[in-house]
This record gives C-alpha cells, structure tokens and sequence, in this order.
C-alpha cells in the first residue's frame, strides 16, 4: 500500500518560508503584491483566485484584484496589464487562466512584464526553463518538483512518464526533469500516444496530468512506482452540498495498492501550487527591492 503524499503539509511548510521572507522585505517598506486579473464567474476560475488570495493575505502579502465580465475585449484585458506593469507597488501579476474564447491567451501572457511573471507562462520564462537559466518556473510543475524532493524520492537516473503536453504543465515539468541537476530521463504521453499503458507501465515516476478523470488505472502502473496526479476533474456527486467532488487523473484505491506513493485529490498537488506562487511574488518583490537597492538580497527560484 502506498505512502499518500500530503501535499498540504508540505505546502504549508513552503508558505511559512514566504511569510518569512515577507516579513523581511515588509522591515524594509516592501509588501509583495499581487495583481490578479481574472475573466469571466467561472466558479472553478473564482474559487481558484480566493484560495490565492487568501494565501497570500495569510504570509502577510497583499494582493490587487481586477475582476472583468466574460464579453471583455483582449484590448481592455491589455490595458490593465499594463497599468499592472507600471505600477511600482505591483510586484507580480497573475491572470487566471483559461480566457474566454474569443482572447488569444498568448498575446496577453506576452504583454506582462517578464520580471512580474510570476505565473512563469511568459516566452521569456520558458526560454529561461529551457536554456536553464534562473527565471521565474511555473507553479505546478516547481511544486511536482519540491514534493518529490521533501520526500527525498530519487529523481536522478529515474524514468518520469508525464501524461500531458500542456504548456502549463506537461512541458515545462518535463523540461524541469532533464535538467542536469535532477538527471530524469522523461517520456511524455498524449492524446496522439498509441498504447498509453506501455509507456506508463515503465514508469519510476508517473505524472498525470491530463484532466480526465480515472485515465489511469492500476494495470498501466508498475509495481512501487511513484504516482502524481496532477488533473483535477469535478465529478457530479448528488450526495454532496455542492453537487460534485474533486477527483484526480488516477484511479486512487487502485493505484495506491500498487504504488509506493501516491498523491491525493484533493490536497496533493493542487496545494502545492498556491505555494509556489507565493514563493514566486516575494521573489519578485525582493528582486524589485534589489534594483532599487533596497538592500534585500534575493533567492529566487534557488533550487532551479
Ligand atoms: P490541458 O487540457 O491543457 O492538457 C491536457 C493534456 O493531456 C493534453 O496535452 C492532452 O494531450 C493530454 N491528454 C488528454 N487526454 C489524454 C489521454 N486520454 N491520453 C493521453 N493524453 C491525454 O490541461 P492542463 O492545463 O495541462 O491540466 C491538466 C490537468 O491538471 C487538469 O485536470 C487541470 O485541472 C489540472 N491542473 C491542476 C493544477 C494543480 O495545481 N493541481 C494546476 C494546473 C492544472
């Protein structure tokens, strides 16, 4: 039976280091901030934003919310990121993500300033990613990254089977794998995979991260392998007061069976995420001090 892998102790571990280096840049007149554009009243996007919020308040950070209805125009989307650009007192700016159709994400990720890319999304991050340069890293991939190494999981000379090509997630998180440092040897799954369970069954370590709900079944695991399961699907649930539940990309008691560890949903990955976006803003914040030479050193993103 496996290890489950609690995701939120190790997350809350992370987020008293930002609200420990929060406290620091706050001694010398900084307060991190966030400016947060969300599109639309998704309730999954509004839910996503509170939770942000909310850590970010609790490490002692601050943040901007810009709230815009779903028929917004790219140009008006544009604008604020640009006063958010402007603004000394913005540190990082984040916009939730997906956009409505009729915006072209690309363009608006393109038009944040790289140094207050916190959600590191921007072509210079994943430029930065790629060549192995420090950058800012994306969330979930950085927090796939650190859950494995708290658990002091052997990364180097593992093979790492991630099911997902997103730019978000699959991409960028195997990228984060073939680094020199961590040493994994990565093969990535999608939707045009042929046999999906041959792949997934050589697995050290499998990432999913498809956003369908019970893709992976016991029989595309091997024995003791370390599962992370990135997706989160809502499953309509009659019995429950907001008529769905969460549940991953794995099929968990199954998988757990055979697994030596496993990430839950929720409470694995997902907060491991908000953690590493707070480390993100003060590392931005502690950067703007640096070029201001408000005597704060930074750490960004040291285990790059
Ligand atoms: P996406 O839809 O952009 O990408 C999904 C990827 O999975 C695609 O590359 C696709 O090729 C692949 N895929 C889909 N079905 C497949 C199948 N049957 N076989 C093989 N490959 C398949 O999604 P995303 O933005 O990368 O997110 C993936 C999941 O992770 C979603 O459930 C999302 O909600 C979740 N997510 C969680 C967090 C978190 O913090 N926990 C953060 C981001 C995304």
């Amino acid at each position: 039976m496996a290890d489950i892998i609690d995701g939120r102790e190790y997350a809350r571990k992370k987020r008293e280091e930002a609200a420990h280096r929060t406290a620091a840049l706050k001694e010398k007149g900084i307060t991190p901030c966030l400016g947060l554009i969300l599109v639309g009243e998704e309730p999954a996007g509004i839910s996503y934003v509170a939770a942000k919020e909310k850590a970010l308040l609790e490490a002692g950070m601050e943040s901007r919310d810009i709230r815009l209805s779903r028929d917004v125009s790219e140009e008006e989307i544009l604008t604020h990121v640009v006063r958010l650009n402007r603004d000394p007192r913005i540190h990082g700016i984040l916009v939730q993500l997906p956009l409505p159709n009729h915006i072209r994400e690309d363009r608006i990720i393109a038009a944040i300033d790289p140094n207050k890319d916190v959600d590191g999304f921007h072509p210079v991050s994943v430029g930065n990613l790629v060549l192995g340069k420090p950058g800012f890293l994306p969330c979930t991939p950085h927090g796939v990254l650190v859950l494995l190494e708290e658990i002091k999981i052997p990364v180097a000379g593992a093979h790492v089977v991630i099911v997902g090509r997103s730019n978000i997630v699959g991409k960028p998180l195997a990228q984060l794998f073939v680094r020199r440092e961590i040493n994994a040897t990565v093969t990535i799954c999608h939707t045009g995979t042929g046999d999906l369970r041959r792949h997934t069954c050589q697995a050290d370590i499998l990432v999913a991260a498809a956003g369908k709900a019970g893709l992976i079944t016991a029989d595309m695991v091997k024995e003791g392998a370390v599962v992370i399961d990135v997706g989160v699907n809502r499953i309509s649930a009659n019995n429950t007061k907001k008529g769905y539940r969460l549940t991953g990309d794995v099929d968990f008691d199954a998988v757990a069976a055979k697994a030596s560890y496993i990430t839950p949903v929720p409470g694995g990955v997902g907060p491991m995420t908000v953690a590493m976006l707070l480390l993100n803003v003060v590392s931005a914040a502690a950067q703007f001090a640096d070029a201001n030479c408000l005597g704060v050193s930074t750490s960004r993103n040291s285990n790059n």
